[in-house]
């Protein structure tokens, strides 16, 4: 072949490129507007019966020289690409992505601001074991000036041979010594038969890494206007973290806090691996506050203060701790568990540069 006739096809297959793409886009567009009106109308983008009777239609129109499977490859990675632009336009549009919701959101807790530039911390004991337990870690909080206690009354615990918490009554307990102290209330709710109930008791419902993904959970979450703290679970990535977090917003809560806690890893010198990318991520992904929980992450006394320090440099509005006044006798997570005394020293040494602020 010679030069020229090799120019001139090398050039016809130039101009079949250049329309083959316009094409495509206008393909692409034509793909968009589809997966709006899906998005409109509530249906799944993905179709597997079009996409079937599409590759079908091609296939019987198929002359040649491309064989039928060759001609099914090509279409469906023009289908793929087209459904990722119509997923892209839908992760757009998530109601907790950043992109949707430029601001911060700042969840307000009667005089506490989390997700308003000021770091918070939360503290208290794993369980609520009774009224003098509690009281005793409640006056501590407010000897440091603490504002926001935790306390666990359903606990979800691996082995059902173990201290399962009190239920509505630890719910009471925590109530009633926070309330003698001016203290808001964290606790960890896990039927959705409890969450409209919780509001009478609590300030703050926590959904824990095992119910992270308790689709009805989360949804009667979403019905309540009470502020939701939602761990990462255990095993779950940042997207699925994100999206159980939609469950709730798109339910109508917008009130909801994620908070990093530590994922399996094969590390076993903690008791999870706390991913402190995490908290970046999550802070540029999406507009709702991020706090790290170092008690449940780490595992260790020892490393609780430079993981809270690294928490916040990298972004976290708050810090999850768990103290106990005497954590050798506490009926659950009795090793980590920091003491009245090791809790101020703690604090004062995350605080020694004012939050980093
Ligand atoms: C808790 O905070 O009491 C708890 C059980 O933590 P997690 O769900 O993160 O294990
Ligand atoms: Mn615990």
């Amino acid at each position: 072949m010679g030069q020229t006739r090799l120019d001139e096809l090398r050039g016809r297959l130039d101009e079949i490129n250049g329309v083959m793409l316009e094409l495509l886009s206008e393909r692409a567009r034509i793909a968009q507007e589809i997966g709006q009106e899906k998005e409109r109308q509530g249906v799944p983008k993905f179709d597997p019966v079009r996409e079937k009777a599409m590759l079908e239609d091609l296939v019987s129109r198929n002359t040649g020289p491309f064989s039928h499977e060759t001609v099914r490859h090509l279409f469906k990675q023009i289908f793929q690409a087209s459904l990722s632009l119509q997923q892209t336009d839908h992760k757009k549009q998530l109601l907790v992505s950043r992109k949707k919701q430029k601001e911060d959101t700042i969840v307000e807790l009667g005089g506490v601001s989390i997700g308003g530039g000021r770091p918070v911390m939360v503290a208290g004991p794993c369980s609520v074991e009774s009224y003098e337990q509690v009281r005793q870690v409640a006056a501590a909080l407010k000897e440091a000036g603490i504002t926001v206690m935790r306390g666990g009354a359903f606990k979800p615990r691996t082995s059902p041979y173990d201290f399962q918490g009190l239920g509505i009554e630890g719910l009471k307990i925590l109530k009633e010594a926070a309330s003698e102290f001016g203290l808001k209330t964290i606790s960890e709710i896990v039927d959705p038969a409890h969450v409209g109930l919780a509001s009478e008791y609590i300030d703050v419902i926590q959904i824990g890494a095992r119910n992270m993904q308790n689709f009805e959970l989360l949804k009667a979450a979403g019905e309540v206007r009470t502020p939701i703290l939602l761990k990462r679970g255990l095993a779950a990535t940042i997207d699925e973290f994100l999206h159980a977090a939609e469950y709730i917003v798109a339910g109508g809560n917008t009130q909801v806090m994620l908070i990093e806690r530590g994922i399996r890893t094969y590390e076993r010198a903690t008791r999870n691996t706390l991913d402190i990318s995490a908290v970046p991520i999550l802070k540029q992904e999406s507009h709702l506050p991020v706090l790290v929980d170092v008690t449940h992450s780490t595992g260790r006394k020892d490393i609780l203060a430079p993981c809270a320090k690294a928490a916040i440099a990298a972004g976290a509005d708050g810090i999850m701790v768990e103290v106990h006044p005497d954590p050798a006798t506490a009926l659950s997570d009795a090793a980590q568990q920091l003491n009245i005394e090791e809790f101020h020293r703690f604090y004062a040494e995350v605080t020694r540069t004012g939050w980093g602020v």
